[in-house]
């Protein structure tokens, strides 16, 4: 049994009257659910790139419609009895749907009549929607100039046709896809603009398209995705992109229009900045080691060591510079642990005499972590940053247990 398909002579209409042809359970994921076939419906199902229709058929509520080819399959979530019922369209999300599809027509059209970029495949998403076009890279200048050019036809209030017609009848009027299909065909026509065939839901006037939004270009394998907006999107998307700019304008202390050049003199200051404090890192440590090497006396063998632990006010890379600076002093060792990250830098003065990257490697290989270096400098990272504290009690540990076995 065929579904007659109310939308394809009315896309407006949203209350139907139809017979339950049948209705029975179905498998669906995570709830039960009922797959109901009408005589007649308007509910459009998922298909040409457009999503599903939802509304309620009797006290049903509508939560998939696919097209089995003659039938259109109600995925519903409980059952309704043989019979008459009345169904009807969740609107809103309806007409959105056909101001992004008419809208879809006009800028293929565009796309292909001024630029000769040919549509390749449509997507309706559910705050943008995509085009994929073939054929050389559009410039910012040719999305922009097919936004115009599709508003303008909006402006114009041509009125959006449903035609019928055999391929051949059709090919006559100038459709714009070729089709090899049999018998009598549907066709949508913007008058003046643009035929092609199409089962999908339409407005009647380009005027209801809105208004037209073109977005990003990205290429995707060898095609162009088009994102683009219309009707009531637009104007949630021109909402949000003005509260962005305002907040950025906020943070900013600047002007609206002058958030660009504002963020661009931020970041200049910040890497400016950035590459300042770095450069300050090694006078930093240098003079961070004289004090530290004052402070600490040497122990019985004549060894200096200094161990410490840094927590989040400094950078791992900090480390590195002071345990350089401390190791240029003879006869000096310094362990150095990171808590915020576990980073470990183990350095001595050559006539220290130890041997760093054994004591490294043994501290990890007990604590867990990795590393390595040479003799006398050598850098690691414990899995666990909280065993920073640990890791330095041990090297010091076995560092006083090899000079004690030494001497
Ligand atoms: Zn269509």
């Amino acid at each position: 049994m065929t579904t007659r398909r109310i939308y394809y002579d009315d896309s407006f209409a949203r209350e139907f009257t139809a017979n339950v042809l049948s209705c029975d359970p179905v498998p669906y994921p995570e709830r039960q659910a009922w797959e109901l076939i009408l005589d007649a419906t308007a509910l459009y199902p998922t298909s040409g790139g457009q999503p599903c229709d939802l509304g309620k058929i009797g006290e049903a509520n509508v939560l998939d419609v696919r097209d089995d080819s003659d039938e259109i399959a109600h995925i519903v979530d409980r059952g309704v009895g043989l019979g008459s019922v009345r169904g009807c369209v969740d609107w809103t999300r309806r007409f959105d749907h056909m101001q992004q599809h008419t809208g879809q027509h006009l800028l293929s059209a565009i796309f292909q009549e001024r630029f000769g970029l040919r549509t390749v495949s449509f997507h309706l998403g559910s705050v943008i929607s995509t085009i994929d076009l073939r054929g050389p890279e559009p410039s910012d200048a040719i999305l922009e100039g097919a936004e115009r050019a599709a508003n303008q036809v909006i402006f114009d209030d041509r009125p959006v046709n449903v035609r019928y017609g055999t391929a051949e009848e059709l090919a006559d009027l100038g459709v714009r896809k070729e089709v090899d299909r049999q018998g009598i065909l549907r066709a949508i026509e913007i008058e003046g603009t643009d035929l092609q065939p199409c089962g999908g839901t339409h407005v009647r006037r380009t005027t209801q398209i809105g208004l037209m939004l073109v977005r990003r270009c990205t290429k995707i394998r060898q095609d162009w995705r088009v994102e683009f907006a219309c009707g009531g999107r637009v104007e949630r998307i021109a909402r949000s992109d003005f509260q962005q700019l305002q907040r950025a304008a906020e943070q900013l202390k600047c002007a609206l229009n002058d958030v660009a050049e504002s963020a661009e003199r931020a970041i200049a200051m910040r890497d400016a900045q950035f590459k300042e404090s770095r450069a300050l890192l090694p006078r930093l440590a240098e003079a961070e080691a004289t004090l530290a090497l004052q402070a600490t006396a040497p122990g019985p063998d004549g060894r200096r060591l200094i161990a410490r632990i840094f927590q989040e006010d400094a950078q791992a890379e900090y480390l590195g510079h002071f345990a350089s600076q401390l190791a240029k002093a003879e006869n000096t060792i310094a362990l150095l642990a990171h808590v915020p990250c576990g980073h470990l830098f183990f350095a001595q003065h050559p006539s220290a005499g130890q041997e760093m990257n054994t004591l490294l490697k043994q501290v990890v290989d007990q604590l867990g972590g990795k590393g390595g270096g040479t003799r006398d400098f050598s850098r690691g990272r414990l899995n666990e940053p909280a065993k920073a504290e640990l890791a330095i009690a041990l090297g010091r540990e076995l560092l006083s247990k090899k000079i004690s076995d030494s001497i």
